[in-house]
């Protein structure tokens, strides 16, 4: 069975696995980003590829890798805020050399994630989709005219730096008034005063009304800054993800709520569907995987 070596850097962990063309996660290893050197961690991940490599009876066609940004797709490499260790870091050279793999892809999380969802996910049939994480940050994917869209460095959909407030809040990026600075689920437990998102999300299914203002508020710019990202791209989709999307409960209503009275406002795009993803947490494995399979003369 052809499958492909899914490796998905996340802030805590480095998921390895193995990824079916239909999805399926096989021998799936997850490495802890935390260790306590360089040579450590890049040891433990060298182990996790060699280990997932040698499952019997599969043939391992290239290497996809799904990365907390920012990342540089020319260079192979990243540079992900929550993993000190690896700065500037060629990890595409490293799962090369580990493998022994000569096709190696690497895009960013949330575009992983958008791309699952599109091939195997809420957005099968779409044609122009947006996938979107909302999380500890935000981020997205884009597919255009059925075709994954990377960008020029990788990072094409990075919709949470784009910026919908004219000087508004401070964003971790550097810059002000970015959808993230407001719209992460981080950012809403912030503006409540709790330590988390899950905290606002319970105390918004109890009814406290300030709770339910920070997510109002949070879902208001995210809308925003998806109106935008509908008139520019003329989007039929819109896949929502992440962390935050675990109390769809509470979240997801609201945000239906705030984006079509956005998209009231627009007259050009007619429907566009708001989808919740169906993946699960695998998701940025399987977008990485999937990359993995797309030929070498192909741009992932
Ligand atoms: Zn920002």
């Amino acid at each position: 069975m052809n499958v492909s070596l899914a490796i998905d850097v996340g802030a805590t962990k480095v998921a390895v696995g193995l990824v079916t063309l239909s999805g399926q996660v096989l021998a799936r290893i997850d490495v802890n980003s935390k260790a306590g050197s360089i040579a450590e961690l890049n040891g433990s991940l060298a182990d996790a590829i060699k280990s997932v490599m040698a499952t019997p009876d599969v043939v391992v066609v290239g290497a996809g890798i799904g990365s907390a940004g920012p990342i540089d797709n020319v260079k192979g490499t990243i540079n992900p805020v929550n993993i000190p260790h690896w700065v500037d870091f060629s990890l595409v050279d490293f799962v090369r050399e580990v493998s022994g793999l000569a096709s190696v892809r690497i895009i960013g999380d949330a575009s992983a994630l958008a791309y699952a969802e599109f091939v195997l996910g809420a957005g099968r049939g779409a044609t122009n989709l947006m996938g979107i994480v909302v999380s500890t940050g935000i981020g997205g994917g884009v597919v255009l005219n059925g075709a994954f869209h990377v960008g020029r460095t990788g990072n094409a959909g990075m919709i949470g730096h784009s910026v919908v407030v004219q000087g508004g809040n401070e964003c971790a990026c550097g810059q002000r008034g970015c959808v993230e600075a407001y719209s992460s689920g981080t950012n809403m437990a912030k503006d409540f005063g709790a330590a988390n998102f899950e905290a606002v999300a319970s105390a918004a299914r109890s009814g406290d009304g300030a709770a339910v203002a920070a997510i109002e508020k949070g879902a208001a710019v995210l809308a925003l800054g998806l109106l935008n990202a509908v008139a520019l791209m003329d989007l039929d989709t819109i896949v929502v993800g992440g962390g935050v999307m675990l109390a769809d409960d509470v979240y997801w209503p609201i945000l239906v709520k705030h984006f079509e009275k956005e998209m009231k406002v627009l007259n050009f795009p007619g429907n566009v569907a708001l989808k919740k993803a169906t993946l699960g947490k695998d998701s940025g494995l399987v977008g990485a995987g999937l990359v993995g399979f797309i030929s070498p003369t192909e741009r992932a």
